[in-house]
């Protein structure tokens, strides 16, 4: 599969799944599933962490 979101693209390892703060506008609108690398800390947000970012985003509007 290519299109593995557990691999990072950039360092080819495995991610960690956590969860990441995510900011709008410079203020963080609070903490979201992701897959973090370990090495370039580059942070993929999941289906699910970013069904609920969305959530966040539309409630402020
Ligand atoms: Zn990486």
């Amino acid at each position: 599969m290519i299109n593995n979101i557990e691999v990072c693209p950039h360092c080819n390892i495995k991610m960690e799944l956590k969860t990441a703060p995510y900011s709008d506008n410079g203020k963080i609108i609070g903490d979201f599933e992701a897959y973090v690398c370990p090495s370039c800390n580059r942070v993929f947000y999941t289906d699910n962490g970013y069904k609920e970012l969305t959530k966040y985003i539309m409630k402020k509007r």
